[in-house]
């Protein structure tokens, strides 16, 4: 194998693995997700789904947008 097809198997398996998002990728879609959640809308575009699977994994992205959630309501 030389390093060229070496290279390509690589990126292959990197982009078929499963992507798990950063606790800042999770920020910077959270307002997009929030409004989603709020206007009861079901979205099920990868980048939703990844931001709930984060949230299961990681309680501190959870909180901040629980935190965000309970914000939001109390305005109404
Ligand atoms: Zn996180």
């Amino acid at each position: 194998m030389n390093s060229y097809s070496l290279e390509r198997t690589l990126e292959s398996i990197l982009r078929t693995r499963e992507h798990e998002l950063t606790c800042e990728e999770v920020a910077r879609l959270l307002d997009r997700y929030v409004d989603q959640r709020l206007a009861g809308a079901v979205d099920d575009s990868p980048e939703m789904r990844l931001v709930e699977e984060h949230h299961q994994i990681c309680p501190e992205c959870r909180e901040e947008y629980e935190a965000i959630v309970r914000a939001l309501r109390n305005c109404d």
